[in-house]
């Protein structure tokens, strides 16, 4: 497809602009230009969109030979001008109408929006005064526009800062009329002429031809694509491998189609002839029906189609620009659309009716057009929304029938139409906007209706359009939430339509009523789980609906009243006809329906019943009552059959209580779950508990309970004879449970009235008593609180408006939520029979409290509060406590409780029932108060034989033996007392009298609260007194210091006195040492064991990882393993090696043993089950036995290593630094040679004889440098145990292969290497990370680091005796080498450059290597042995070691040395002489390098500049022979004190003064040679990489802003960077470099090592060596990864005011950085612990049962 420029211009024909635009006019003129412009159009377009041009250039032809010549013709100008100007004339606008992109932040206003549909855009939103109320932020899911300057959508502040300035100015001027004449009509046939073509183009349906205008002449040419299209059945695999197959194509190849269908919704897979395309359309079809699924749609298109399509989707984006240029335009385009042409449908019409047929992005572009043109003209919207419904019904239909996303149907507009107050108004008024949309909803369930005309759901329904259809209900929802709020708002209009509706939503209702009705199986189990979700999922859905419903028709009296009737009228139809039966209790005989709910079927779905019950409530308000004339209809139900059903529904719930439906399974407890669960409970079990409450207050109260006792089959459990035994035990058991429900429920309808219409209370009232008792259960944070608390159709609880003034909020101690605690005098409202209790929260709820009242020596008993008043139509429930029924059962269960065998008794009975008993008490004593005489409990309870004697004499009964049972009887007695002393007749005097006999029971609680009281009295005296105790110590603490003694601290306190200034190196080695021994013991058989050279091995188990935490270099990556020399290690310290130890030790056989087990275990486990594991044996991970703490190798434990040797001879040693040096250099230089090999010069590393060099020495110096070498070897201090030397091969192969990731290769000369890197490597990160913190290096450190420290620094100067020892010689002289830069240079071309080497790592490998330099034994004898006499511990060849590499650090310092320029001349004068001989030496190294030295710093300056950037390596040294040497660090080094520099030094056996290193003579001609070397000097003019600064930066991670939502904006910016422009759906910041992805999406997989990975998984495997820290910014949360298949998500460190994080962005409070969080993030990162949170969070999930997630992809 490549053609030139020229080729195409070619192939043009002639093209002249202006002849063009003068055609068009000359057309226009005569009314033509449709026909001139296709023409026009069939001739460029293919020339444009049908050569395979590269984005760019296509655009650019479309401009120039499409877009522009229509702009011109247009304006008649310079379109650039002439919009210009048209602009100006625009009334600035009030709206921002931003519509929004994928997962751009909104933000909606809690105290001000209408709904929560009403948003605003960031920059709206920062602008506007809601940003100080409460708010609630969001990602838009696409598609909606920013509401700012809708005062429809806001109760105040409707606009904010920017858009106010538009104001009302020229709100009702017509913008058209601004336009001038000519333009307008040109412009008029423009949009139309466009627009019509566009609708042609999308709608034509025929592949291979093209519409009759827009045919060219002769036949079209066989070039043809087959394109396939979007589907949402069938999947991204499918899909691809169905490509893979059926066009030949590679698999990348085919994800890319497959990623184009999927945003775009359709690609071409192939181009060419006709007969090809049609064979692979064929292909893709064949393979995806398969199993009877549907084929994914593919059509044979020719290009010539494709083309036009193509450019009808620019001319969209172009219209949508031109409109939005000027309102007059935007105006005159929205009228001309929807202006009715052809005297049918206009355009706008034509176009929305088609959606389903077009394709994805087709759809959503015609969607934006739609919204930038007539949703932003609030004229034309009102418009568009009368089409819209008279639409409605058919796109609906369309959209079930389709199988897109309801996101990308046009049908998705409802949201922003019906969702604006007086839109949906004039809807429902004048189009029936209600009844239309229900119509629509009706239709599909008419399907689903069974024989009985009730909704019948089957399992696993396949089709999706029920689930489609749901859609309309949120539509329903929308549009109800226009109630009006003003009297005025209400027309006959809109009453009477809103009543169609109202009758519509009935039918739904009535659907539903008794639906999914269940029978209890009596004999067997149920063959199969009854279906039950499906009613679920529709009542939750209806439920803001049922809710507005109510809102509605209690807010005018007409609907109340036609709503209530039509209700009414329904149920009557519902009715069932029952048999009567008559039953007797206490003397009542009552006609009881004759239903059992143990035998016959009951459904718990009751919707219609529950309406009635709703709008009930509201009667009183209008002054209307059951019997009211208003309401009667012919046949209507009365209180009795009104209570059934809800009646029913307690009685089953009771009975599966009780046990008796343990046949019915898992269906039945699902549905009861539900029915009482949050989300559902108010519209189901609170208004069956209104409606027996409605019963109950209208009913006679004896019909009334007998009624409630038949259906619970109880009648018989009335009767005093039914306590004789019959032997139906099990029976028993049952009514024994059924009773103590019972008397639950008869709790609940005496006591429940915080229903406002119910009780005097009002919804906030409500609001509280919940947030009360979910408090009472115990101390929540805010987002339990919330979910534990109904949500209105907005979504709201109420929670934040009440919650301060009931609880306080305590906010988090350490890390954790912050809690909300009741108040102290709350507790009072307690309720233990509180209905919306679970049976878990009761009992959870029962224990706090009583064990709250005990710690405040209060007694037991969890007596009623005092309840609100009954609103009055519900006071007639009070008529209860006196009724006969009533007191007879209470009588019965008192007169049982004393008897002294009672079968049917339970203590569960006898608590409700004194509960019941004080209920009657509180409300006597109202009724006492206000003098109300009619309330007759206390007289009938006192009276002859009543209810008081019974309780007085159970005071001393042994069946009453549980104290918090004896002291709810007390305070019945009590308030009994209390109630007599109020009322104040005669009568009451005598059973005063015999109340007080029962003093001895109020004594007794007395005493006991005295005995509380005492006892709390004693334990403040206790505390006083200890404290008393602490202050006297303290006070005289010299007196206590010696006979205080801590057991555990002194035994080992002789051995480890840290000296004040100890020396670790050197002829003046400190004495004083750590302990001589390490005692361990192995944590799986528990043997301690003493750590020597012949006891059994111990091994410590650690984790060895790769690293990029300490590098400075992000760009710089490990590329490969095999062929990187690790010896010099690269300052930036780009790639490190970590080794990490939980600090658990075992034998080594112990160890192995357990491995192995594990490796057999793994073995056998199903490979399909092997990947969800959260370690891989296949890389040789482990959990630690005793702390599964993750682990792939364990380290030896090496004996301390002076504990090894004699006292080495050679501290008797003198050789001063500067001969040293001198015998060193003379080694290097004549250990070097050059080989040939293949033309090319290598090195050739062969330390020289030590003979040969003391040759070249004078002879004092030169036997003193020999005896450097000679090791007094002792055959008894011998070698390693096999099992230690089988362990340290072990420890170092795995270092080798975990640190390059290369395959295991014992012999390979890296691998002691490796092990002297990683040691090096994690003392720096240790370093780094105390430095971070403030802190010293000792003293900081843990038991567990300091013990993994020595192990590794054991371990690698132990190394070397494992390791052949010329590889050891050679590495000696390879690091020697950097130091004879000159030298080298002349023999090879490429020198390392010691500017380039990290020095720390250097000395490390240095001190390893140095004592086996000369060990090659006399000329021509066999070497010597390496025995452990020549290790390293401290000696003078350690100590002038370390000097010579601190000087070439320092010397590095100074080449890299920015020094400011100078400020205080000065401080010169008082320069010490260090300070002088510094600066001499500083000039001369940077003029012998050929660096300038303009800015010459002061002495001070460069002094102190040096001191701070040596000091991370000093403190790196020390800490490094601290455990070489065993010698004890001066306490000094504990803690950062002032002049740790000075401390290192001295520890180290440095000069304090610095200059001092530079004065020999050797020294200063080595320095000498090293900056006037090729290499130095070249490097330092080098610039195209960096030179490491001294000190280096500690690096953290990215720094995060405050405020999260600018993190969401932010990623909503950022787009797929290989999909051009598109959207990513899951953008995740890398935290370590701040890179962004493209996470989770097939866009951006590639391929690792034959897996295939996402963005994630890439990045990580290049910036984090494999493991990786990212932000998922939709999610809210971090993501770890570590390799290719395990990760974790922790919680973002955003929270809220709440303390709260917010995973998933679900609750959308404002979210907060919190520091303490990130710090602790950092950590995980910083401290390489990464792979263990992993591991520790999979571990957890997999015990949880969690689904695997595939983090490869991520
Ligand atoms: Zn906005
Ligand atoms: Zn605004
Ligand atoms: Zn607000
Ligand atoms: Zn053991
Ligand atoms: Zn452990
Ligand atoms: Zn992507
Ligand atoms: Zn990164």
């Amino acid at each position: 497809m490549a053609q030139s420029n020229k080729a195409i211009l070619a192939q043009l024909p002639s093209f002249n602009e202006e002849t063009t635009i003068d055609e068009w006019l000359k057309a226009y003129e005569r009314g033509e230009l449709e026909r001139t412009l296709r023409c026009h159009w069939s001739q460029f377009v293919p020339l444009v969109f049908a050569r395979g041009h590269d984005v760019e250039k296509e655009q650019r032809y479309a401009n120039t030979f499409l877009f522009h010549p229509l702009e011109q013709f247009l304006c008649g100008g310079d379109p650039s001008i002439k919009f210009q100007e048209l602009k100006e004339m625009d009334a600035p606008s009030q709206i921002c109408g931003h519509v929004f992109r994928t997962g751009e932040p909104t933000y909606s206003c809690r105290d001000c929006a209408n709904d929560p549909t009403c948003v605003l855009c960031i920059n709206c939103f920062q602008k506007s005064k809601h940003k100080n109320h409460k708010y609630r932020m969001s990602t838009s899911g696409g598609g909606g526009y920013c509401d700012c300057g809708d005062p429809e959508a806001w109760k105040t502040e409707p606009v904010c800062e920017t858009h106010r300035a538009g104001g009302a100015l020229g709100a009702d001027r017509d913008p058209v009329a601004n336009l001038p004449v000519d333009l307008k009509g040109r412009a008029g046939a423009v949009f139309e002429n466009v627009l019509r073509f566009i609708v042609d183009m999308l709608t034509w349906n025929k592949g291979n031809s093209l519409p009759e205008s827009m045919q060219l002449e002769g036949d079209l040419s066989d070039e043809y694509h087959c394109m396939l299209f979007n589907d949402e059945v069938h999947t991204y695999d499918q899909v691809i491998s169905t490509l893979q197959r059926a066009i030949e194509c590679s698999n990348r190849q085919a994800i890319d189609f497959a990623t184009i269908v999927d945003r775009e919704g359709r690609s071409s897979v192939r181009q060419g002839p006709n007969a090809q395309c049609v064979k692979a359309k064929e292909v893709i079809e064949r393979c995806t029906s398969r199993h009877g699924s549907k084929p994914l749609k593919v059509e044979v298109m020719h290009n010539m189609l494709v083309a036009h399509q193509t450019f009808v989707l620019r001319c969209i984006d172009w219209l949508q620009n031109i409109i939005n240029k000027t309102d007059g335009l935007r105006r005159l385009f929205c009228l001309l659309s929807m202006r009715e042409i052809d005297g049918g449908l206009s355009l706008m019409e034509k176009l929305i009716l088609a959606d389903t047929q077009l394709w994805k992005v087709a759809r959503t572009m015609s969607h934006q057009l739609l919204m930038s043109g007539v949703l932003k003209d609030p004229e034309c919207k009102k418009q568009f929304a009368v089409i819209f419904t008279k639409h409605y019904p058919q796109m609906s239909e369309d959209f079930i029938s389709d199988d897109h996303d309801h996101d990308v149907s046009v049908s998705s507009l409802s949201v922003q139409i019906f969702t604006v107050p007086s839109l949906a108004r004039m809807l429902i008024a004048e189009q029936d906007l209600i009844s239309v949309i229900l119509k629509v909803f009706l239709k599909t369930c008419q399907e689903k209706k069974n024989d009985k005309g009730k909704l019948s759901f089957e399992r696993n329904d396949r089709s999706a359009s029920f689930k489609r259809a749901s859609y309309m209900l949120y539509d329903l929802k929308y549009a109800l939430l226009c109630k009006p709020s003003d009297p005025s708002e209400w027309t006959d209009a809109l009453r009477t339509s809103f009543l169609k509706g109202f009758m519509s939503m009935l039918t739904l209702l009535k659907m539903m009523q008794g639906m999914d009705a269940v029978t209890r199986q009596t004999s067997q189990h149920l063959e199969f789980e009854p279906e039950w979700e499906g009613a679920f999922n529709l009542q939750l859905k209806l439920e803001d609906s049922i809710v507005l419903f109510t809102d509605w028709c209690s807010s005018d009296r007409y609907l109340l009243i036609e709503a209530y009737k039509e209700t009414m009228d329904n149920l009557y139809h519902c009715r069932e006809k029952m048999d009567k039966e008559k039953l007797t209790v206490a003397g009542h005989t009552v006609k009881c329906q004759k239903h059992d709910v143990a035998a016959q079927p009951v459904s718990i779905h009751l919707p219609i019943t529950r309406f009635l019950a709703s709008i009930y409530i509201h009667l009183a308000e209008y002054g209307l009552r059951f019997d009211s004339p208003e309401l009667m209809v012919r046949k209507r139900l009365e209180p009795v059959e009104l209570m059934e059903p809800a009646l029913r529904v307690q009685v089953l719930i009771a009975q599966t209580q009780a046990g008796m439906w343990r046949r019915n399974g898992f269906s039945l407890l699902n549905q009861i779950y539900f029915y009482h669960n949050v989300r559902c409970r108010e519209e189901m079990y609170n208004k069956d508990i209104i409606m027996l409450q409605i019963a109950a207050s209208l009913l006679e109260p004896d019909d009334f309970l007998i009624h409630l006792l038949n259906k619970y089959g109880l009648v018989a459990w009335t009767k005093p004879e039914y306590d004789n035994p019959t032997g139906q035990e099990d029976y028993l058991r049952q009514t024994v449970t059924l009773a103590e429900e019972f008397l639950t429920l008869l709790i609940i309808i005496l006591e429940e009235r915080y229903v406002p219409g119910v009780g005097e209370v009002t919804q906030k009232d409500a609001v509280k008593r919940e947030i009360i008792h979910q408090l009472c259960i115990s101390a929540m944070p805010h987002s339990k609180l919330a979910k534990a608390l109904p949500e209105d159709p907005n979504h709201e609880t109420g929670l934040e408006e009440v919650v301060e003034e009931v609880a306080t909020f305590k906010k988090p101690t350490a890390g954790g939520n912050g809690k909300y605690e009741l108040k102290d005098q709350y507790y009072a409202e307690y309720c233990p029979f509180f209905y919306h209790y679970s049976k878990s929260d009761q009992s959870k709820s029962e224990e706090a409290e009583r064990s709250r009242k005990k710690q405040n020596g209060e007694d037991q008993a969890l007596p009623p509060p005092v309840p609100p008043k009954f609103k009055v139509a519900f006071k007639p429930i009070l008529r209860l406590f006196s009724s006969d029924v009533f007191l007879h059962v209470l009588s019965m269960v008192l007169s049982r409780t004393a008897a002294a065998r009672s079968r049917s008794w339970s203590e569960a009975q006898f608590e409700r029932v004194l509960y019941i008993i004080g209920l009657g008490l509180h409300e006597q004593m109202e009724a006492l108060e206000s003098h109300d005489s009619s309330f007759q409990f206390l007289q009938r309870a006192t009276g002859e034989k009543g209810i008081l004697g019974q309780l007085e004499s159970l005071v001393h009964n042994t069946n009453v033996n549980q104290e918090p049972i004896k002291d709810l009887l007390a305070w019945v007695l009590r308030k009994f007392g209390e109630a007599l002393h109020l009322s104040d007749e005669p009568s009451s005097k005598d059973q005063l009298d015999s109340l007080a006999k029962c003093a001895d029971l109020r004594t007794q609680s007395e005493r006991k609260k005295k005995a509380a009281i005492a006892a709390k009295r004693r334990a403040k005296v206790m505390a006083q007194m200890s404290k008393m105790q602490k202050d006297f110590i303290a006070e005289n603490s010299e007196l206590f210091e010696n006979t205080h003694t801590d057991p555990g601290s002194a035994v080992d306190m002789d051995v480890n006195e840290p000296n004040a200034d100890s020396v670790a190196l050197g002829p003046k080695q400190s004495r004083s040492k750590v302990a001589n021994s390490i005692n361990v013991t192995c944590i799986l058989c528990q043997e301690e064991e003493v750590v020597t050279l012949t006891s059994r091995a111990m091994v410590l188990a650690a984790y060895v990882q790769m690293s990029t935490v300490l590098s400075q270099n992000r760009s710089k990556h490990l590329a490969n393993g095999e062929q990187y020399d690790p010896l010099l290690m690269s300052a930036d310290l780009f790639n490190g090696t970590h080794t990490s130890s939980c600090g658990h030790c075992m034998h080594h056989e112990c160890w192995q043993r357990f491995f192995q087990n594990i490796v057999n275990k793994e073995r056998r486990r199903p490979v399909r089950f092997r990947h969800s594991s959260s370690y891989d044996v296949d890389k040789m991970e482990y959990l630690c036995p005793l702390c599964e703490g993750l682990s792939n190798t364990v380290i030896p434990f090496v004996p301390i290593l002076p504990t090894m040797q004699r006292d080495s001879e050679n501290k008797g040693v003198s050789l001063e630094f500067d001969d040293w040096l001198d015998g060193i250099h003379k080694t290097a230089v004549n250990s070097v040679q050059n080989k040939e090999i293949k033309g090319d010069f290598h090195l050739m590393l062969q330390p020289c004889p030590i003979s040969s060099i003391s040759r070249m020495m004078a002879e004092s110096v030169a036997r003193n440098f020999q005896l450097l070498w000679e090791y007094v070897s002792d055959d008894s201090s011998g070698s390693f145990s096999e099992g230690l030397r089988e362990m340290m091969q072990k420890y170092a192969r795995d270092v080798y292969v975990f640190g390059l990731g290369v395959k295991p290769d014992d012999d390979n000369s890296r691998v002691p290497v490796m092990s002297w890197n990683s040691c090096a490597f994690t003392i720096m990160s240790f370093e780094q990370d105390l430095s971070s913190e403030g802190q010293g290096i000792f003293g900081s450190l843990t038991e567990r680091q300091s013990s993994l420290l020595g192990a590794l620094v054991r371990f690698a100067a132990t190394i070397g005796q494992i390791a052949a020892a010329d590889t050891i010689r050679e590495h000696c002289v390879k690091l020697l080498s950097l130091l004879i830069p000159e030298k080298v240079e002349s023999l090879v071309f490429d020198c390392d450059c010691l500017l380039d080497v990290d020095m720390f790592h250097f000395l490390v490998a240095l001190t390893m290597t140095l004592p086996s330099l000369h060990t090659e034994g006399s000329e021509g004898q066999a070497p010597a042995p390496t025995t452990v006499a020549s290790l390293p511990t401290g000696g003078l060849n350690d100590q002038h070691a370390l000097m010579l590499v601190f000087i070439v650090h320092i010397v590095q310092v100074i080449l890299t040395y920015d020094a400011p320029s100078q400020e205080s001349m000065d401080m010169e004068a008082e320069a010490e002489t260090e300070g002088r001989m510094l600066l001499a030496a500083y000039v001369s190294v940077r003029s012998d390098a050929g660096l300038e030295c303009s800015a010459m710093p002061s002495c001070w300056q460069l002094l102190s500049h040096i001191r701070e950037a040596t000091l991370p390596f000093l403190r790196c040294a020390a800490l490094f022979y601290h455990h070489l040497t065993g010698v004890v660090a001066p306490i000094s080094l504990h803690d950062r004190e002032t002049d740790e520099f000075g401390h290192l030094c001295n520890y180290l056996a440095l000069p304090k003064d610095i200059s001092l290193l530079f004065a020999g003579q050797h020294t200063k001609s080595l320095v000498k040679s090293w900056c006037c070397s090729r290499t130095v000097r070249d490097r330092l003019s080098a610039t195209n990489t960096p030179l490491m600064k001294y000190p280096r930066t500690v690096h953290r991670l990215i720094t995060l802003p405050k405020d999260y939502s600018e993190l969401i904006n932010e990623a909503s910016q950022f787009t797929c960077p290989k999909s051009e422009a598109d959207d990513s759906r899951a953008p995740t910041r890398c935290l370590v470099c701040g890179a962004m992805l493209c996470s989770q999406s097939y866009c951006c997989q590639t391929d690792i090592e034959g897996t295939t990975v996402g963005a994630a998984t890439q990045h990580t495997d290049a910036c984090g060596a494999g493991n990786g820290i990212f932000l998922r910014v939709r999610d809210c949360q971090i993501l770890l990864l570590s390799g290719k298949a395990k990760g974790c998500f922790l919680p973002a460190p955003y929270l809220d005011s709440y303390g709260e994080s917010d995973q998933g962005l679900r609750r959308g409070n404002p979210l907060t950085l919190c520091k303490d969080q990130y710090d602790n993030i950092q950590k995980i990162w910083f401290q390489h612990n990464i792979p263990q949170t992993i591991a520790r969070n999979m571990n957890q999930e997999s015990n949880n049962g969690f689904l695997t997630i595939e983090w490869n992809h991520l």
